[in-house]
């Protein structure tokens, strides 16, 4: 492993050149007609997104069949992670409009899951927790059978009150991604803290057991198989219900350096191993994001709950009977 692989800090001539990215990963240019409206909507609200300011390979894809991610709480970020492509600085007051625009655009979208995720908010005293809970209330007026996934950040130092206000407005999945394996955290999420993050996504199924849990790693920062397999326990000790596992991008030379391209072979042993594990749901492939396919999943997942609790009253109705 190259020591300054992941030393976003260190000179250009200190970092390793960039490597080129593998066929397996190259996508289609974002062309489509479904893509331009979902761009003009997006602008006429005013509304930012993840897709855009994370330069996701999949948003020729995605915003073709209109599904994009809303990012709220604004377009700069209080922390500076290290293979984040968002601005970071000094953020600009919360938009009042955002949970309604996002509605809006939820309703015009027409869509069955929305994923709704924000930038840090630091500065703010709930750490932007009450404005996701506004722009859940807002969906659940306009499009009551829209279900809804949020993917928040640590709320650090305000954890548990964020927390409590957001399970109470009543997300049907709470995403919170881990990034990357603990050892890697000093360099890759230097802001955060692994455990307060775990401990983030118990305090949510301890707060309200039937909100899915959701969180994801990247692969190629220079992690080991067996700490991925160490993240993987960790996780399910926190009862989390679903992991997605996607290759890391370097999005601009300034960021942490891509380590390896892991290949799909290697992705579908990690999802195997995953399974194994007793997640309902795994997503493990190089283009994986927390929201890729985000509907479908969720529709997977409710159906491997309600599978499960079918098998569970079966087996306590045969013990009864012995
Ligand atoms: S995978 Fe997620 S972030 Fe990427 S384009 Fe699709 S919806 Fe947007």
């Amino acid at each position: 492993m190259n020591d300054l692989a992941n030393s976003p800090g260190k000179t250009p001539e200190q970092r390793p050149p960039r490597q080129r990215k593998p066929d397996w990963i190259r996508v289609r240019a974002p062309v489509s007609e479904g893509y331009q409206e979902t761009r003009r909507m997006m602008r006429e609200l005013n509304l930012n997104t993840v897709c855009e300011e994370a330069a996701c390979p999949n948003i020729g894809e995605c915003w073709s069949k209109k599904h994009a991610t809303v990012m709220i709480l604004g377009d700069v970020c209080t922390r500076a992670c290290a293979f984040c492509n968002v601005k970071t600085g000094m953020p600009r007051a919360v938009d009042p409009m955002e949970p309604e625009h996002t509605a809006i655009a939820a309703a015009k979208m027409g869509l069955e899951h929305i994923v709704i995720t924000s930038v840090d908010r630091d500065d703010l005293p709930d750490g932007g927790a009450g404005q996701f809970v506004k722009v859940i209330e807002a969906l659940r007026r306009s499009t009551p059978d829209t279900t809804i996934e949020i993917l928040t950040p640590d709320f650090r130092g305000k954890m548990r009150a964020a927390v409590e206000a957001i399970c109470e407005a009543g997300p049907d999945v709470y995403n919170h991604n881990l990034e990357t394996v603990p050892r890697l955290y000093p360099t890759i999420r230097p802001g955060a803290r692994y455990y307060a993050s775990l401990r983030l996504l118990e305090e949510v199924k301890s707060h309200d057991p039937m909100i899915f849990t959701k969180s994801g790693i990247m692969l190629g920062l220079g992690e080991e198989r067996l700490e991925v397999h160490q993240v993987m326990d960790d996780m399910r000790s926190a009862d989390i219900d679903f992991i997605t596992m996607g290759q890391y991008l370097q999005p601009t030379p300034k960021h942490a350096a891509v380590e390896d391209f892991v290949t799909p072979k290697a992705f579908n042993a990690y999802g195997s191993i995953a399974r194994a594990k007793g997640f309902l749901q795994v997503a493990s492939t190089p283009l994986t994001r927390s929201s890729y396919h985000a509907g479908e999943d969720f529709a997977q997942m409710k159906a491997a709950r309600a599978e499960k609790f079918a098998k569970q009253t079966a087996r306590k109705a045969d013990q009864l009977k012995i």
